[in-house]
């Protein structure tokens, strides 16, 4: 039962223990130090008595200093991990209340999007054929992308300073993943799919307190959930073989064209449909799906994954790369503001391996802080 706020608690307060024993063994060896010095200093003393009389006094006056200094010390790191400890009980208090709260409004808009989010899903197909327009309706949607983008990042501040403070409560990130089809069927199997979606689902958790859900109107998923297990209800396969220019994609400036061109229009009314769900949340952008294209190649092989970062809500990966399984986590993270960093275990390491799994606080942050990363 959100054990990740009580969690992150405990683990604060072994290191205010760990920061407290340092600061004692520091003190110690500051005053045996002292002493050794008083005593070398009294040893070097003159023998003629008005002299011996004041070094006697000097000395003791030493020993005094640095014994009391060793009171002060310690004292020091004790009130320190008092109120070290103290933090973490308000935090984890803070973070507690927040997701109660949080459980609460879910029920509330569960049910409104169930009834409007309905509506404004099938009036959004109609903006979405607008916006799956080649050119110009295509610069609209990642014109729009960027602008939701920037509104949600300024809001989402407010969360980036919780973090920061220690105040980490659980946020969701939406996910629908579109295997396509080629003439010889599906190109990927789903089972390693879903592996590659629990690996996301996983690392989100572990690293950001992110909760990763299928994108469905009645998913009604509390901080109060235990599972975060990824089924089949995260894959949406196509019916249909796809065109060739759907199947086998570019990467980079090339992706870039292919969004705003017939390619970007095909996923976009394919997503519309397939991932009909998170219609109402792309277009007001809070939540909105990161959506999953499983793809028959990228860059004439040349790739695994792909994504335009906040430009599109789409992200693609090739279907028949099975080795490493953090190409989507990965790409997400693309999609929810994370560039490329040095370190193997780094998720967002630019070389492919089963390794990438760690983030760092400021990519947490950043990455919590995206459209789609929210708390309702
Ligand atoms: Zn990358």
């Amino acid at each position: 039962m959100s054990r990740e706020c009580i969690e992150w608690g405990e683990e604060t307060r072994q290191e205010c223990a760990e920061y407290r024993d340092n600061g004692y063994n520091e003190c110690s060896e500051y005053r045996d130090n002292g002493y050794n010095s008083c005593a070398s200093w009294r040893s070097e003393c003159c023998d003629w008595w008005p002299c011996s009389w004041l070094c006697e006094i000097v000395s003791w006056f030493c020993v005094a200093w640095y014994w009391v200094s060793n009171i002060v010390c310690v004292s020091w790191y004790w009130v320190s991990n008092v109120v070290c400890v103290a933090w973490t009980y308000i935090t984890t208090a803070v973070c507690l209340v927040w997701e109660v709260i949080v459980t609460i409004v879910i029920f509330v808009v569960a049910v409104i999007e169930a009834i409007v989010g309905t509506i404004i899903s099938f009036i959004d197909f109609i903006i979405e054929v607008i916006l799956s327009i080649p050119i110009i309706g295509r610069l609209i949607r990642e014109i729009l992308s960027i602008i939701q983008e920037i509104i949600y990042r300024i809001i989402g501040l407010v969360d980036a300073l919780a973090w920061a403070l220690g105040i980490r409560p659980e946020k969701k990130l939406r996910m629908c993943v579109i295997i396509m089809r080629d003439e010889r069927g599906l190109v990927a199997d789903p089972a390693m799919v879903i592996e590659e979606v629990q690996a996301a689902a996983d690392i989100f958790r572990s690293q950001a307190n992110v909760r990763l859900i299928p994108c469905a109107l009645a998913n009604i998923k509390t901080p109060f959930h235990d599972d975060d297990s990824a089924g089949n209800e995260y894959i949406h396969e196509m019916d249909s073989a796809s065109r060739d220019d759907l199947l086998d994609i570019s990467c980079g400036a090339g992706a870039w064209w292919e969004d705003l061109w017939l390619e970007g229009s095909a996923y976009n009314m394919i997503m519309t449909r397939s991932c009909f769900c998170g219609n109402a949340r792309r277009l007001l952008g809070y939540g909105s799906p990161v959506t999953v294209f499983v793809v028959r190649s990228i860059d004439g092989g040349n790739t695994t994954g792909c994504s335009l970062g906040p430009l599109t809500d789409y992200i693609t990966v090739v279907g028949t790369e099975t080795t490493d399984k953090t190409t989507i986590a990965h790409e997400s993270g693309h999609a929810c503001g994370l560039w490329h960093v040095g370190g193997t275990t780094n998720l967002m390491f630019g070389t492919d391996s089963n390794l990438r799994r760690d983030m760092s606080n400021f990519q947490a942050i950043n990455f919590r802080n995206s459209r789609h990363v929210t708390y309702l």
